[in-house]
């Protein structure tokens, strides 16, 4: 199943056309795509018996009508160093437990924006995100799946400068300006996938003169603490909610590890993408 945000409303989504689940629902379940993760098994339940292709009530739509699948999430959890291959440009020894920061929820975008750079040193980190369905404290790696309502694209938007100014890493500061959380294009849930730790993932920079560099060019495989690793350390310190984001990691190829250093320019695009979910894409001014 795959569940989007179309102008503001929660939408069942099939081949490029949309159906509200508030209307299709009869009022059953929510409109507000915030609100939906909170009665998530109705929705599945619900949702199983719905044919989108062939629903006269279905729209078609334009990825530029979208927003984030979790729109008002409470908490949008980072993780730092997360790919083994990303770890090794980076110069950086594996970690020994999750590198854990927060991405400030205000942050958090459609995933077809404009996005105004603050600053000249503003890098891309292609990102799965995992969203949380069912939320709890103490959650076992064994049940982890059970809490995972579906997984879209992110891209860890980060201005390096202000990551890494004032003498100790400020993460949360240089990774939450405005639009520097976009998600989308789709919440895909996990039965669609057969393996989330097993998908391509991709950065491709657009230049204004219409040439394309692919920088990073990863796998899933490659992801140090796996998803149901994530949930278990995180919800052994907060409590998950319905609705939260956990921005997985990042492949290799970011700016800030090339020789020389390379960061957005105003009129480029950024276009990410993740097998089996769909792309993102961010034009920088
Ligand atoms: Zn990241």
């Amino acid at each position: 199943m795959r569940i989007a945000n179309l102008h503001g409303r929660a939408v069942l989504v099939s081949d490029e056309r949309a159906l509200d689940i508030g209307m299709a629902s009869g009022g059953a379940l929510p409109a507000d795509p915030a609100e939906l993760f909170t009665r998530w098994s109705d929705l599945i339940a619900w949702a199983a018996g719905q044919d989108v292709a062939s629903d006269p009530a279905a729209v078609a739509y334009s990825p530029a009508d979208l927003g984030a699948p979790s729109p008002r999430p409470s908490q949008v959890f980072g993780i730092g160093l997360n790919y083994a291959d990303h770890a090794a440009e980076a110069g950086l020894a594996v970690p020994t437990s999750p590198l854990i920061f927060t991405k400030f929820p205000s942050a958090v975008s459609g995933p077809d924006i404009d996005v105004t750079l603050p600053g000249d040193t503003v890098d891309w980190e292609a990102e799965l995100v995992v969203v949380i369905g069912v939320g709890g404290r103490h959650i076992g790696e064994e049940s982890a799946v059970a809490h995972v309502a579906g997984y879209t694209v992110g891209q860890d938007l980060s201005e390096r400068t202000v990551q890494w100014e004032g003498g100790s890493p400020q993460f949360s500061a240089g990774k939450s300006f405005e639009g520097f959380a976009p998600i989308g294009p789709v919440l895909v849930t996990p039965d669609e996938l057969t393996d989330p730790e097993s998908l391509s993932i991709s950065t491709t920079i657009w230049g204004a003169d219409g040439t394309s560099t692919v920088a990073q060019n990863g796998r899933t495989d490659q992801l140090i603490f796996g998803i149901a690793a994530l949930i278990s350390r995180l919800s052994a310190i907060v409590e998950l909610r319905p609705g939260d984001l956990i921005f997985t990691g990042t492949p290799p190829g970011v700016g800030a590890a090339m020789n020389p250093k390379r960061f957005l320019r105003d009129g480029e695009r950024l276009v990410t993408e993740i097998e089996g979910i769909g792309q993102i894409e961010q034009r920088f001014h």
